[in-house]
């Protein structure tokens, strides 16, 4: 027997949705990710409900594929998710599908000014070469693995997607004090390219601190003298 389908797209609110959260029968306004063709809700019993074919018997829709976007939806759904060594963080503005430098991941948002990139694994892990484009870009993102989980529940593939840990991999992570690191690198690289005018800017404030420098020393100088009784001499007392 076919793996029973659980999610499927609802045409209203134009979101991928699991069965748990659908109305009953053709009310659940539900198209199969496969064929395109409306979905029954079956509901009743927890463990068996799923969407069946209206009409379209042969068809096993693509419980995987639904799996995925459903993944993305639920990150898009929410602010708040649990990832490894860093614990529950909160992102804001997730967007899927958009093309972010070299990729596009399935999930961007944003972490406190920065990007996360979200990659769901269902049948695909992330390959090497968009890894090391992560990498290279030090890209904050994270691998989050659902392979199975479109047999369940709607309740725990959300806590899979958002509170467990086990099943998510830091592909790249720049914490706060690493980033910060990261931008003195680049001050660094932008002290060495600085231009002529600012060259001579800095020279101009040079000569002026030294002035500065010898003055405040010449009145050090010449207090000691005032302090030694020589304070009514002339200025230029000591140079004779
Ligand atoms: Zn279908």
């Amino acid at each position: 027997m076919n793996e029973p389908i659980k999610i499927a797209y609802h045409l209203i609110s134009k979101k991928y949705i699991h069965i748990d959260n659908a109305e009953n029968g053709l009310a659940c306004n539900c198209i199969c990710k496969e064929c395109n063709e409306r979905l029954e809700a079956i509901q009743g019993n927890e463990r068996i409900n799923h969407f069946r074919h209206h009409s379209n018997i042969n068809c096993k829709g693509s419980p995987e594929s639904a799996l995925h976007e459903l993944g993305k939806q639920i990150l898009i759904d929410n602010k708040e998710i649990s990832i490894p060594k860093y614990g529950k963080i909160s992102y804001s503005d997730p967007i899927a599908e958009k093309q972010f430098k070299l990729i596009r991941p399935d999930v961007l948002a944003k972490v406190e000014g920065f990007y996360i990139l979200f990659e769901i694994y269902v049948t695909h892990a992330i390959d090497t070469e968009k890894e090391q484009v992560l990498i290279d870009e030090k890209l904050n993102s994270i691998e989050i693995d659902l392979r199975g989980a479109e047999k369940l529940k709607y309740s725990e593939i959300k806590r899979l997607v958002l509170d467990e840990i086990s099943n998510k991999r830091l592909i790249f992570w720049n914490n706060k004090d690493e980033t910060k690191s990261v931008s003195t690198n680049n001050l660094k690289e932008q002290e060495t390219t600085i231009s002529t005018g600012e060259m001579i800017a800095k020279v101009i404030i040079g000569v002026f601190l030294g002035i500065g420098v010898i003055k405040v020393w010449k009145y050090l100088i010449n207090g000691k003298y005032k302090k030694k009784k020589y304070y009514k001499k002339p200025r230029n007392y000591r140079f004779k």
